[in-house]
């Protein structure tokens, strides 16, 4: 178990919906729907679907940004196991805190524009008090440098850099703590395919240097791909595929990875999948359908699937929520 920097066990949030003017609870939507997963120490896992898929809420989920309906999440940092999170208090929180980090999405809007360089990243280093201003900025320099920032660059404020440039800010703000464990939720999304590459590199770099461990949040499979060791595919709230990569990739065993994967962008015209189309939306999560979640739009859906939910089955390593994972062969993305 201490081999987990993170167990999270049948982990759920539902939402409340309020209606009319008495504010009377009219539905609940199922954001997250009883998901247990582990992460490893050192590695990355990715969280992988489509928008509405409940991989954002599961991220804030374990960071308690937003408190769950039910389950658990424990993590086992270097100095301290078996750490019950959703049972610390306010004063442990803000301690346990340093240990976590995020990187998000957004590197325009998740930059205060009145700040500099300097003082984004010493940010959580100033509020935690228990360095000096001198060790700050000896911290701030070292971690600027490690992210390929132009220290001279430091008294700037953030609109005058790039996209790339300040998502790169977003990363040293998040390291500068040393964390062990840091989520990115959609972190290279916002950004081109060349600076996408760039982030991506650093983010390898970072955790090579610093034993991090990552959970990769993103909604394009080929994303994920580049950065993962083992990859999470959810679809409305709940896990239906989890496998190592190369796993993923040469053998996906549920109808919706076989659809994410036919719509990776690959310029070879020979390896490229025929595209798979999804008919209509994701369902909406307050009228979910009955059986498979799936059923409405899976091209391989039967009578069973209708009626009944497939629980997630394990395959050695390889673990499935489908009905029929045995007897289906789906397209391979061929590529290792
Ligand atoms: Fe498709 Fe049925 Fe498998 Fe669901 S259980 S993914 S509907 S084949």
């Amino acid at each position: 178990m201490e081999d987990n920097i993170l167990v999270v066990k049948n982990l759920s949030k539902e939402f409340p919906i309020y209606k009319g003017l008495l504010r009377k609870k009219s539905a609940t939507v199922k954001a997250v729907n009883d998901v247990s997963f582990e992460i490893k120490r050192g590695e990355t896992l990715g969280l992988v679907g489509e928008s509405g898929s409940g991989k954002t809420t599961l991220g804030r989920l374990i960071l308690r940004a937003i408190e769950p309906t039910a389950g658990e999440v424990i993590y086992n940092f270097a100095d301290e196991t078996n750490v019950d999170f959703l049972k610390l208090n306010k004063k442990q929180l803000k301690k346990t805190r340093t240990k976590i980090q995020m990187v998000f999405q957004d590197p325009y809007s998740s930059l205060n524009p009145r700040m500099t360089v300097r003082d984004i990243i010493a940010e959580t280093l100033v509020a935690n008090k228990t360095m000096s201003r001198s060790e700050i900025d000896n911290r701030v320099r070292e971690i600027a440098d490690l992210c390929k920032l132009n220290l001279e660059h430091l008294r700037r404020f953030p609109h005058a850099f790039s996209g790339g440039q300040r998502q790169r800010i977003g990363i040293a703000r998040a390291l500068a703590v040393n964390p062990e464990f840091v989520v990115c939720d959609e972190s290279v999304s916002a950004l081109d395919v060349s600076v996408q590459a760039e982030i991506i590199n650093l983010f390898k770099e970072m955790q090579a240097i610093k034993d991090i461990t990552y959970l990769f949040i993103a909604h394009d499979l080929s994303i994920v791909e580049h950065i993962s060791d083992r990859i999470i595919v959810m679809y409305l709230g709940q896990i239906v595929e989890e496998a190592d990569k190369r796993t993923l990739f040469e053998n996906p065993m549920h109808p919706y990875t076989e659809a994410l994967m036919s719509a990776i962008p690959e310029p070879d015209p020979l390896r490229k999948m025929a595209p798979i189309f999804l008919e209509g939306e994701i369902p909406n999560p307050m009228n979910l359908p009955t059986g498979c979640y799936f059923h409405p739009r899976c091209h391989y859906a039967t009578e069973k699937c209708k009626k009944e939910m497939p629980c997630l089955r394990c395959f050695g390593n390889h673990k499935v929520a489908c009905h029929r994972a045995e007897e289906l062969h789906l397209k391979q993305y061929i590529k290792y």
